[in-house]
């Protein structure tokens, strides 16, 4: 026990050392600057460029979808993520050492070149977030963390991390095993997740871009904007699933793209309802909870 709440701290002083180098030293490989410096871009897109034109400068949400922003990717990690996550690894591989396992690589993937690497994690990674996403739709319980997302109203770069940070322990758990027999463990790839930031960023942006003929493999603006439509097709739980890639979607007959959805009103039925502050839409899922029993 003593041992995991070491692990514990170190984690939490780990990272908080880690996040001041951050901000104090810029550097190529700095998360802090290149998020800044990708979300600058993009939103200079979205004003030169507009698609729904005569959005104020701050659209609607704005200043709440920039703290999401850096608390999903950063302050969360601080304050739990990656204390928790560094004991989870430790606690499954003690289990696994009960059965005599001490290595769950399956495929050794290091001695590959490094873009067969990338494009391995890139597409093995993107498909299993897919299927969580689907989840998070299908699932009761997840969808009432999942709407945090969908509660956004006007597209905009920011809103690509406006979620509960519920979402970030989900994805994660459920993509560890399999990455782990791939033998990617806890590697940083860091343009990797460079990448899908900047595809994540574009696909919630006020920009029409649909990629050309890219479009059947990677996800864009126009296609998102039907997944976060407020009226699905009859019967339907979601559409356009697709992280970074579209490819799913349209191998798997859940993609969705009747226009272009310029004007189609985002959202989910009584959306109005939804708590609009940061602390109320996080404590949301649980609260809604006692007073339905209520
Ligand atoms: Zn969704
Ligand atoms: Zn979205």
């Amino acid at each position: 026990m003593e041992k995991y709440f070491k692990i514990f701290l170190d984690g939490y002083y780990g990272y908080w050392n880690y996040l001041q180098s951050e901000i104090l030293y810029p550097s190529w490989h700095n998360y802090f600057y290149w998020l800044i410096g990708l979300s600058l871009l993009v939103w200079m897109l979205e004003v030169i460029f507009p698609w729904r034109k005569g959005r104020p400068f701050f659209r609607k949400d704005f200043w709440l979808d920039a703290f999401y922003m850096f608390f999903n990717f950063f302050l969360f990690s601080l304050i739990l993520y990656n204390s928790l996550s560094n004991v989870f690894v430790e606690a499954f591989n003690d289990f696994l050492g009960l059965f005599g396992i001490t290595n769950l690589v399956a495929i050794e993937v290091n001695s590959w070149p490094v873009w067969g690497q990338f494009l391995l994690l890139f597409v093995v990674a993107d498909f299993i977030q897919w299927n969580v996403h689907r989840m998070l739709h299908r699932v009761p319980w997840l969808w009432e963390f999942h709407k945090v997302h969908h509660s956004v109203e006007q597209m905009g770069f920011a809103a690509h991390l406006r979620y509960h940070w519920m979402e970030t322990i989900v994805y994660k758990s459920v993509q560890y095993i399999p990455l782990a027999m791939i033998g990617f463990g806890l590697a940083d790839f860091f343009v990797l997740h460079i990448f899908t930031i900047a595809i994540g960023h574009l696909n919630h942006a006020n920009v029409k871009i649909s990629y050309g003929p890219l479009k059947y493999i990677f996800n864009n603006p126009v296609m998102h904007t039907w997944h976060h439509a407020k009226h699905l097709p009859k019967g339907s739980h979601g559409v356009n699933y697709g992280i970074s890639l579209s490819l799913w979607d349209y191998l798997f007959g859940t993609a969705y793209i009747p226009n272009d959805g310029e004007n189609e009103p985002l959202g989910f039925d009584k959306v109005e309802e939804f708590p609009h502050t940061f602390w109320t839409q996080i404590t949301y899922p649980w609260l809604r909870k006692k007073n339905k029993k209520a």
